[in-house]
């Protein structure tokens, strides 16, 4: 079965994604919850995973990790945005009775691109969650209405901000067991403004059943006759799109890897398959209920990614200034997108260097729009990661461990 409970309407917020903390009893919980105002990892990191992340290797990138691969469901599912590891993860935990029910996204009824929270308690319906959509909706909405429908051990499929604020409340909740299944996000907007994106890919947007920005520097559309398209990333119309095209939110999010999670289900070190990352013994214990049906392998890494980590900043920082982007001449794009996808990083480098950009993007957005939040708002795992590109704390932008109480 697939409930879809309706929610009160939410409290009014500054920096906010609607991640439905708001839409609860308590909306005053935020404060406890946010994301936006000052998260604290290695607290929460101790929690979930019993130890901090490490500040050396690849955890330094990416969060606490047990195991990390490139992964595939074998055979993928229809629909899914990648493969369909994400929505089987969930699905074998209802087959096996380790959940009654899990909290995800499914398509609304009249926009295949706006999420509507879901709780879904038949394996089967899990089918009508797979899929990527753009936009917010409030997920934690649902804990409730879960609560109230006396599910005790359940699922929930979501977003970095969203699973950060399950984390910070998941001990006052109530629920015997929670297993955390998240996926990288970056660079989400409004559904509404997504439609207007995609109305300047091509001329019949209606017709798109699928976008992803996929490792190999391409944008993956598809369409509803079966027909496939790729844009390199350097021909989108990005310099195109109004200021606030991303909302703040989405521009100075703190975690891109989803480090509170059990498990990480991506693709941007997967090199064309999906890119796991088992974070926790519930984590494994995950993974391990779908042994047979997945396909591991070590992920692979190539390339530097530090010119190209260089160049993003620069950029960023001059739109930051308030100063018109470079635009790239459009024979430069044209020579620069068939060749960045042959000498650019790739695998795991490539997702270091994702990582990277979002730090630097998240402190050059909130210097010039929210400056009075870095100080809070800013972990120290995002100044590590921008230090190399010149981004370090200025004055009164750091919490010195003997003012952290
Ligand atoms: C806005 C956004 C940006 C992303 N950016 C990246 C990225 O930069 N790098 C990367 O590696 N991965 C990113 N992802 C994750 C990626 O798109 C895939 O979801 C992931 O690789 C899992 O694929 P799958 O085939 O296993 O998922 P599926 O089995 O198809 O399941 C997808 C799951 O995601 C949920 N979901 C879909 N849309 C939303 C939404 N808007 N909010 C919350 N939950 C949603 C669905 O309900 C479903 O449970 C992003 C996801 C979103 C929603
Ligand atoms: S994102 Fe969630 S926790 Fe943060 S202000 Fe919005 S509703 Fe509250
Ligand atoms: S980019 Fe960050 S803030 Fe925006 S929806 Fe994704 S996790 Fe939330």
């Amino acid at each position: 079965m697939i409930t879809i409970p309706d929610f009160k309407t939410p409290a009014p917020r500054g920096l906010c994604t609607d991640c439905g903390v708001s839409r609860m009893d308590d909306p005053s919980a935020c404060g406890k919850a946010c994301q936006f105002i000052k998260p604290d990892y290695p607290e929460l990191e101790n929690k979930i995973h019993s130890r901090p992340a490490k500040s050396d290797g690849d955890e330094r990138f990416f969060g606490v990790t047990q195991a990390m691969y490139r992964a595939a469901l074998t055979p993928p599912r229809e629909g899914a945005q990648w493969t369909g590891l994400t929505t089987r993860l969930a699905e074998q935990l209802l087959e096996s009775g380790k959940v009654d029910a899990v909290l995800t996204m499914v398509p609304d009824a009249t926009d295949r691109w706006r999420p509507r929270p879901a709780i879904i308690t038949d394996p089967a319906d899990m089918a009508e969650a797979r899929g990527m959509r753009m936009g917010y909706a409030p997920l934690l909405a649902l804990l409730e209405p879960a609560q109230d429908a006396g599910h005790k051990r359940i699922a929930v499929i979501g977003i970095p901000c969203q699973i950060y604020a399950l984390r910070a409340l998941e001990h006052d909740l109530g629920f015997d067991r929670i297993y955390v299944i998240g996926t990288p996000c970056s660079d989400n907007t409004t559904t509404a403004n997504f439609h207007s994106f995609l109305a300047r890919l091509t001329d019949a947007p209606e017709t798109v059943t699928y976008l992803e920005f996929r490792a190999d520097y391409h944008v993956e559309l598809r369409f509803r006759d079966g027909t496939q398209r790729l844009i390199p990333f350097l021909k989108l119309p990005l310099s195109d799109l109004p200021d606030d095209f991303f909302p703040v939110t989405c521009r100075t999010c703190v975690d891109y890897t989803n480090r509170l999670a059990d498990i990480t289900v991506g693709y941007m070190a997967g090199e064309g398959d999906q890119w796991l990352l088992v974070r926790n013994a519930r984590g494994q214990e995950m993974l391990d209920g779908l042994a047979g049906e997945v396909t591991l392998a070590a992920p692979g890494s190539r390339g530097k990614r530090q010119s190209s980590v260089k160049g993003f900043v620069e950029n960023t920082r001059l739109a930051a200034g308030g100063l018109p982007l470079r635009r790239m001449p459009d024979w430069l794009r044209g020579v620069m997108g068939w060749l960045m996808p042959r000498i650019g990083p790739r695998g795991l480098e490539f997702a270091r260097a994702r990582v990277e950009m979002k730090a630097a993007e998240t402190i050059l957005h909130l210097r010039r729009e929210e400056p009075a939040k870095i100080k809070n708002m800013v972990p120290d795992h995002v100044w590590n990661l921008a230090a190399p590109y010149g981004l370090e704390p200025q004055e009164g932008e750091q919490i010195k461990p003997d003012q952290s109480t």
